[in-house]
């Protein structure tokens, strides 16, 4: 349920590090909080590296990235807070009151005290392939994920990305269509070794360092692609050379976009919001936390994530109640911790 009429003391946009970890701080803090998501699942840009092994957070010996985002979410559903999926958030309005209404480009509306911008580099969508006129071929047989393998039975199919998702799909594609190439501009895979290794034994035609350079089609279907081997600049070496395909597969990762955001009045970087060392904004009541968040001390890692959230959601209960504590008691004197330590005592 997304509580949409409903007034919340914090309203937070972002599921990602930032965001996650304010939703657990907005529960320490007695707030009643909400967290929009413009993606189907939790994770922000940790959801692009899950099989990375990470050194680099404190008391986390390392561990694979998609371990972390699950304790994570878990971390973050400590206190229940409501949690929204699919809404990317595009609009603010200020009420009477000096409440706020946060309104998804599909027009949802949600009403809120205070609010934590925790966007990252804005709204993570598939990167689609940079070819003029590309999208033409959407509808047919031009696919930025895979959802049902059937489709693909007895087809040739042309994958272009190095990531976990394009080996995963040559993979799975293998066994149920005719042919299956992929073409990544890098030698290197980031995709998990394992499965890259499965991937260059099976009868996957691998190309690297080549990428999709035209797509040749009567109407809006794709019946022939051009690749080309690249050089050490990304430019073509050799004539490209023609391939008949059925469907053209592309992950080429995920890619920002802070949407109607850059229109609030906020004082904006280049891909970022600028914030004092509270994390307060220009526009009061709104605070940033994480990879957006423009401040002397910012640190780019998840580590500076967490921080920045306890600090916004400091500054979102102190902008609420200016006589709240500057923080909430640490764990070993809370008393909303008593019950959950003595039932993991047992
Ligand atoms: C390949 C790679 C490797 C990395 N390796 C490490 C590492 O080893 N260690 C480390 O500490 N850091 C690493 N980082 C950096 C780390 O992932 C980021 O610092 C961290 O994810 C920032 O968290 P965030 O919550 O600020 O933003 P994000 O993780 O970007 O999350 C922002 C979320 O907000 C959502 N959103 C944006 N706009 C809207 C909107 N308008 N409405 C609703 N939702 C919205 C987005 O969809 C996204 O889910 C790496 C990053 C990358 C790309």
């Amino acid at each position: 349920m997304n509580g949409e009429s409903e007034l919340y003391d914090l309203t937070i946009i972002g599921g990602g590090p930032a965001g996650l970890y304010a939703a657990f701080y907005g529960g320490m803090r007695d707030m009643k909080t909400k967290l929009i998501e413009a993606r189907e699942e939790l994770g922000g840009r940790t959801v692009m590296y899950p099989n990375k092994i990470v050194w680099d957070i404190g008391g986390v010996p390392p561990t694979r990235c998609g371990q972390i985002t699950s304790r994570m979410i878990e971390q973050a559903m400590t206190f229940e807070p409501t949690i929204v999926l699919g809404q990317q958030i595009a609009g603010l309005e200020r009420l009477i009151d000096g409440t706020m209404v946060v309104t998804s480009d599909r027009g949802e509306r949600h009403h809120t005290r205070s609010l934590i911008l925790a966007v990252g580099h804005g709204a993570l969508k598939q990167a689609k392939l940079a070819i003029e006129g590309a999208e033409r071929f959407e509808a047919a047989n031009l696919h930025y994920s895979v959802t049902d393998l059937e489709v693909y039975r007895g087809k040739r199919i042309l994958i272009s990305g190095g990531g976990d998702s394009a080996v995963d799909w040559a993979n799975e594609l293998e066994r149920v269509a005719a042919s299956v190439a992929l073409v990544h501009r890098r030698n290197r895979f980031t995709g998990h070794e394992l499965n890259v290794k499965r991937m260059k034994e099976s009868s996957v035609e691998v190309r690297t360092p080549y990428a999709i350079k035209e797509l040749h089609g009567d109407g809006d279907r794709i019946e022939e692609v051009s690749i080309a081997r690249l050089d050490s600049e990304g430019q073509p070496s050799e004539p490209p050379e023609r391939l008949a395909v059925d469907a053209v597969i592309v992950n080429h990762g995920l890619r920002g976009d802070f949407g109607r955001i850059v229109d609030w009045g906020l004082e904006m970087g280049d891909w970022n919001i600028r914030a004092d060392a509270k994390l307060a904004t220009n526009i009061p009541g709104v605070f940033v936390a994480g990879d957006t968040a423009d401040h002397p001390g910012k640190l780019h890692l998840i580590a500076g994530a967490f921080a920045d959230a306890a600090l916004a959601v400091n500054g979102a209960k102190r902008y609420l109640d200016p006589e709240a504590p500057r923080a909430a008691s640490v764990s070993s004197h809370n008393a909303k911790f008593d019950e959950k330590n003595s039932a993991l005592s047992r």
